[in-house]
């Protein structure tokens, strides 16, 4: 099998082509996965995932050890993810009493994962500190309070770092922009970065050291994504690192733990390959040592939170051609059989993708069309204005980088039962996930004949 795909860049490494010209991933023949399973059809590859994982992971460790790589699961989580990541050996962020539930039916170990989220309910709080959670982010007063109470009742002294905004901008779109002044994330420094007397950031290390119920480990920032450039990072770890002094010096806190984040870029389309994790791991290490250096600080345990970094690549996704609309003089619409209800993306960030036809992996593009989703809006559209060879109903297109941020926030749009994924590697193709019925969407009515 021979692979001369334009899109290899936004493909999982293991892509190829079959001599009828089918794309293979994983060793699989993604039409024989289609017929197999249906469509719309998530296929993750286990080699580039477990691949995508140790890059991260050798270039962070090689160049400092005392670093924990946590996948951010929000990208995408299931059981059978979790326990892959546990084998990996990476930490796990956590945004949710249900994400958290995944992690703990696979014994994920608990000691290696972080809490997130700027609203975290009691409940959720309280099951957290009982599952031993290593660190809750506490992400404003309202929580301080909350957890101290929490841990207080458990007899628990919980470890916490402190969710910082530093007032970074990470050149992203608006909507995944989370460390700038004006977000609903984090103690506020001082718009300047400075961290001036009497910041909230500065505020919350004194409440925290105060609380007695918790401990209090570190600090932590996240950006945004995804993060094309190093100078966000290199900033904020500068303020960041600033601030830790600022607070060793004023308050004897010691930063035991610190983590910049995530928002690695991820491969969607071919005219923009995100940097290497190396080149990530260079600019985040290098700043931080320049920093502590600087302000006299010993080196922390860093944790970094790569999400769609991970997972975005080793996802493709496969739909069905179904109806054509010609408009002429304006566009073409090819319909699929799936959308915004298993993609939201395009509709929600203008998001690009790359498509192939699976069917035809190496034709020639002979047509301008816009793929569009199955679902009742008007927005419903995956690919606007993509070049691809003639699409006919029935053919199978393939769009990479179908791994994060697709699945789940997929809803049930529609009444659309979620696709299933599969997991292939090797030949070998395993249902991981299967597709929601009927009777799965309808399961929690209450309703008496
Ligand atoms: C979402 C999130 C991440 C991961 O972002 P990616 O773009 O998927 O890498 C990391 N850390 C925190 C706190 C997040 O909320």
């Amino acid at each position: 099998m021979m692979a001369d795909l334009d899109l290899a860049p936004v493909l999982p490494r293991t892509a190829a082509t079959t001599s009828d010209d089918h794309l293979v991933l994983g060793g699989c023949d993604t039409t024989a996965l289609a017929k197999e399973f249906g469509t719309p059809l998530y296929v993750f590859d286990e080699e580039e995932l477990r691949g995508g994982i140790g890059e991260y992971r050798w270039a962070f460790t090689s160049r400092y050890e005392n670093t924990l790589v946590v996948y951010a699961s929000k990208a995408y989580l299931g059981r059978w993810i979790a326990a892959l990541m546990a084998e990996e050996g990476l930490g796990m962020d956590v945004v949710s009493g249900g994400e958290l539930a995944v992690a703990k039916s696979v014994n994920f170990p608990m000691g290696k994962v972080l809490f997130h989220g700027n609203n975290k309910s009691e409940q959720e709080l309280r099951e957290a500190v009982e599952a031993g959670v290593g660190r809750i982010v506490v992400d404003n007063f309202h929580e301080l309070a909350l957890l101290d109470g929490v841990a207080g009742a458990a007899g628990v002294k919980q470890r916490v770092l402190l969710r910082i905004s530093p007032n970074v901008d990470p050149h992203t779109h608006a909507k995944t922009t989370t460390g700038i002044l004006d977000t609903k994330f984090g103690f506020v420094l001082e718009a300047d970065g400075s961290g001036g007397e009497g910041d909230p950031a500065e505020q919350a290390i004194v409440q925290a050291q105060a609380s007695k119920n918790l401990e209090l480990m570190g600090l932590h920032c996240h950006l945004g994504s995804p993060i094309f450039e190093m100078e966000p990072y290199e900033v904020a770890n500068d303020v960041m690192i600033g601030f830790a002094a600022k607070m060793r010096d004023r308050h004897g806190f010691e930063l035991h733990d610190y983590s910049p984040g995530g928002g690695f870029a991820a491969p969607y389309t071919r005219d923009q390959i995100p940097p290497a994790p190396d080149e990530y791991a260079e600019a985040v290490i290098g700043s931080m040592r320049i920093a502590l250096e600087r302000e006299g600080l010993d080196e922390p345990a860093l944790s970094v939170e790569p999400g769609r970094s991970i997972a975005a690549r080793a996802g493709v996704a496969l739909y069905t051609v179904g109806a054509r609309k010609e408009i002429p003089g304006v566009r073409t619409y090819v319909s699929v059989d799936g959308g915004m209800a298993d993609n939201i993306r395009p509709a929600m960030y203008e998001a690009r993708y790359e498509a192939l036809l699976a069917n035809r992996a190496t034709d020639a593009a002979e047509e301008n069309v816009t793929i569009a989703g199955k679902y009742c809006e008007s927005g419903d559209v995956l690919i606007r204005d993509i070049d691809l060879p003639k699409l006919e109903p029935g053919d199978l297109l393939a769009v990479p980088a179908s791994g994060a941020y697709c699945l789940s926030m997929a809803s049930n749009y529609n009444h659309a039962p979620r696709p299933p994924i599969v997991l292939v590697r090797e030949g070998n193709a395993r249902l991981v996930r299967r597709r929601e019925t009927y009777e799965d969407m309808m399961r929690n009515d209450v309703w008496q004949e």
